[in-house]
């Protein structure tokens, strides 16, 4: 059977392109880059290079990216890092209902820790307002975290406002930006951001690698003690392999952006309208146009339940997801629909499909020839 790979944002199908030079660097780069003989010379300058090539991607320099292992660890090292670093002059920090599990996770975690959380709503297409963001700062407000991109409804936040107003009130702006980078133009210094998150499998690159971008001068109190690697920020040996993986995932999703959104949109909006036109009572999920990423597709389906739906379109060689994947598995609806005020019998009957670069049109004629015949056949028995 032909199988469909519709869930990129869950992860992604490392680049030959990558693999193949992660294979050659594993091989032949073994030395530790911290040593100082020509074996740690040759890993610290491949190092070097993708540091450079992340660092492109963002519109930030070299030195403010530290690598870390995936966007769940960058999240974690700037939220926690920042706090902590700030306790003394505020405690007060500001999110969204619909952040990451990464993000919210550890804000709760440090709001039963001695600090004082808001978290701001979003509107029935999973926006954040700048002017809820503007009523909530104060003068202890010490970090704002907001999403570039949501991962379930691909909902895309105004950032640059949101980042101009945490710098007026001298808060740090910190971004999670797995979803979007690659995806959407990013550049930190125009859109006001002080620390912001990637990870390279979200963008064909290898499993366990991401970065975080720290703006010169920002201090972060370290959460792991040891060496003194990446500004002692984040101790411990590099991994060598992934992070030059990670570099060249970034190069080639840099160079391909423009051309391959356009393609995406095509695509989105093809099945987006091919299933509101075939599923009768189907909603879209999340903005429509710009504000939405281009390659995300969420649509709740009225009693028929989305974990019912996935295994029916997995029967038929179709991989998508409901909710988010670290979600999916539990029978709790998701946070991200239920903070846009969807009704939860609603939001059980939700599917995600994210687009990506080896899927065709033909691929979504197949979506849209099966999807409304597995929903008539659930809604008929
Ligand atoms: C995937 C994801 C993360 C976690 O990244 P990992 O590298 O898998 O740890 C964080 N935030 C968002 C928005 C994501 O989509």
């Amino acid at each position: 059977m032909k199988r469909i790979y519709l869930d990129h944002s869950a992860t992604t199908p490392i680049d030959p392109e990558v693999a193949e030079l992660m294979k050659t660097f594993s091989l032949e780069c073994y030395g530790n880059p911290s040593s100082v003989h020509y074996f740690g010379r040759l890993s610290r300058k491949a190092i070097e290079e993708a540091r450079k090539q992340i660092a492109v991607l963002i519109g930030a320099d070299q030195k403010e990216i530290i690598f870390t292992s995936g966007g769940t660890e960058a999240d974690n090292l700037a939220i926690q890092g920042a706090a902590k670093a700030k306790a003394r002059k505020g405690r007060h920090l500001i999110t969204s209902s619909i952040e990451h599990h990464a993000v919210l996770d550890t804000f709760k975690y440090l709001a039963k820790n001695g600090y004082e959380l808001t978290i701001l709503p979003v509107d029935a297409e999973g926006l954040v307002s700048a002017d809820d963001v503007a009523g909530a700062v104060r003068k202890d407000t010490i970090l704002i975290s907001i999403m570039h991109a949501n991962n379930e409804v691909g909902s895309v936040q105004p950032i640059s406002e949101i980042g101009k107003i945490a710098h007026d009130n001298g808060s740090l702006f910190h971004v999670d930006a797995v979803q979007s980078l690659g995806k959407l133009p990013i550049d930190v210094e125009k859109m006001n951001i002080d620390l912001l998150s990637v990870s390279s499998h979200k963008i064909y690159g290898p499993k366990g690698v991401g970065a975080l971008y720290v703006r010169t001068g920002v201090r972060l109190a370290p959460t792991a003690f040891g060496g003194s690697q990446e500004r002692k920020m984040r101790p411990g040996t590099e991994n060598t392999p992934g992070i030059i993986g990670f570099g060249k995932a970034c190069e080639l999703s840099g160079q391909r952006m423009n051309e391959e959104n356009r393609r995406l949109i095509r695509l989105r909006d093809k099945l987006i309208n091919g299933l509101q036109s075939s599923i009768s009572d189907i909603k879209l999920n999340g903005p429509t146009g710009d504000k939405r990423l281009p390659n995300n597709v969420n649509v709740s389906i009225p009693f028929v339940p989305g974990e019912t739906l996935l295994l029916n379109l997995d029967m038929v060689g179709i991989a998508a997801s409901a909710g988010s994947a670290c979600t999916s598995g539990s029978t709790d609806p998701s946070h991200v629909l239920l903070a846009m005020g969807i009704d939860p019998e609603i939001a059980h009957g939700s599917l995600r499909f994210s687009l990506g670069l080896q899927n065709t049109e033909e691929e979504i004629d197949y979506v849209l020839q099966e999807l409304p015949r597995i929903v008539n056949q659930i809604r008929n028995c």
